[in-house]
């Protein structure tokens, strides 16, 4: 009878987690193994860009790479997994529900920001988090060139000074001016509750995103949180207000919901600890990857952060560790003791910085040459041919951007 690997989500870790999978059975020529990738799309949808303007190069279709490896898509919405039953329940595209068997299951349904039950907080504060949160903000910025001239206008608040913050910040002066002309005065303000500009980032990096703050015309409010948003803008704790008509929300991220669908132990963000394998603690058959895992990279205590680069190599270590337990060969140990940051500065340009202390490597052009190459061609989908894309997989491949 034929066994399945299921796996939950299309992103980074989902994608890399089937190709992995199907690598490693390819490898044994195991045609008894399927694997099954379950999603509300066949596409990956490249999050790390959604703070730019033209979203249009943001999404990579994935049914002719699913095609050409052999991925069995189907098309729909988890909504339960039963862990003793060893089944998926999903709603399907016409939202019907039906469900899937599985004999190991991938879970790399991702993450979501976490806003917080601020008043007005819904109704008027955008965010960057989902394709199509951005093309509501890109829609939103657009009519304010039909709206009357005022300071309003001109104002964009980003709540949070942390990585996304600080690249939708950076990038907000240039999208104002293309809307509302070149002479006009826009204001952009990123909204921290750090003592010093950047400071969530580190000591280095900081003073270069100060820097770049200067150069592009972004100030900081710094000490005290945002209280309420509404259409005018928002209110600080500390009772100052700002006048603006747009107010993007950055601060905190949660892991899927579903992590909490599996008996085990999360971390603050909900994420599933897993063992070196990515299996989930406490699970036979069930393993987290992406942002749904608290996963060590090394052994010196540091963990994945909810970010591609790490869920990249976790997709190409969970799938073909979930194939490895089928199969009964023995699984590699997830490692990934490199970490950098490449962080968007606008029209300044962007950091690159290795370590977990974030030692600064590159900056301006140089570091915006590397920024764009790995947003637009490392982290997209592998070509759609069958040898290229297993290659590809291999878990013992290093991921360092
Ligand atoms: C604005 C922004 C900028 C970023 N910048 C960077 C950066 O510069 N560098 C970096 O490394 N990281 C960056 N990140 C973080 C990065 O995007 C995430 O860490 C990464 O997308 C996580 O990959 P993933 O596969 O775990 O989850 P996701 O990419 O979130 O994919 C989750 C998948 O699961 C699917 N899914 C969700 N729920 C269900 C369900 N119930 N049933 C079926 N499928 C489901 C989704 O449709 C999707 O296909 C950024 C994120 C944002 C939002």
């Amino acid at each position: 009878m034929t066994q399945q690997i299921l796996i939950i989500g299309a992103g980074f870790g989902g994608m890399w987690s089937a190709l992995s999978a199907v690598r490693l059975l390819d490898q044994h020529e195991r045609l008894d193994v399927a694997v099954t990738l379950l999603a509300p799309q066949a596409e990956l949808r490249v999050r790390p860009r959604f703070y730019e303007s033209d979203l249009t190069t943001t999404v990579a279709p994935l049914g002719p790479l699913f095609d050409a490896v052999g991925v069995h898509f189907v098309q729909g919405s988890a909504t339960r997994i039963d862990t003793a039953g060893k089944r998926v329940v999903y709603r399907d595209a016409s939202g019907a529900q039906a469900e899937l068997n599985f004999d190991r299951l991938i879970l790399a349904s991702g993450s979501q920001v976490a806003r917080p039950p601020l008043a007005g907080i819904d109704r008027f504060a955008f965010d960057v988090d989902s394709l199509e949160s951005a093309q509501k903000l890109e829609t939103h910025l657009q009519g304010l060139r039909h709206k009357p001239a005022s300071q309003a206008r001109n104002t964009v608040v980003v709540v949070g000074g942390g990585f996304t913050g600080i690249e939708t910040a950076m990038e907000m002066p240039a999208r104002l001016r293309a809307i509302l002309g070149n002479e006009a005065d826009v204001r952009v303000i990123v909204v921290d509750m750090g003592k010093q500009v950047g400071s969530v980032m580190g000591e280095q990096i900081a003073s270069v995103i100060a820097q770049a703050s200067d150069t592009l015309g972004v100030t900081w409010k710094l000490g005290s949180p945002v209280s309420l948003v509404d259409e005018h803008g928002v209110q600080l704790d500390n009772g100052e207000r700002i006048e603006a008509s747009t107010v993007v929300w950055t601060v905190g991220v949660k892991a899927s919901p579903l992590t909490q669908q599996i008996d085990g132990e999360r971390d603050a963000f909900g994420r599933l600890h897993v063992d070196r394998n990515l299996k989930v603690l406490g699970q036979d058959s069930i393993y987290a990857t992406g942002d749904t895992a608290y996963a060590a990279v090394d052994e010196r205590g540091n963990h994945a952060l909810m970010t591609c680069q790490h869920a990249i190599a976790l997709g190409r270590s969970s799938g073909n560790n979930a194939a490895a337990d089928l199969l009964g060969v023995e699984p590699i140990a997830y490692s990934q003791p490199k970490y950098v940051t490449c962080l968007d500065l606008g029209a300044w340009g962007a950091v690159f910085t290795e370590g977990w202390e974030r030692k600064v490597v590159l900056t301006g052009k140089e570091g915006k040459e590397l920024k764009t190459q790995i947003n637009t061609q490392w982290i997209y989908p592998p070509q759609a041919r069958r040898d290229i894309a297993l290659a590809a997989a291999d878990p013992l491949i290093p991921v360092v951007a």
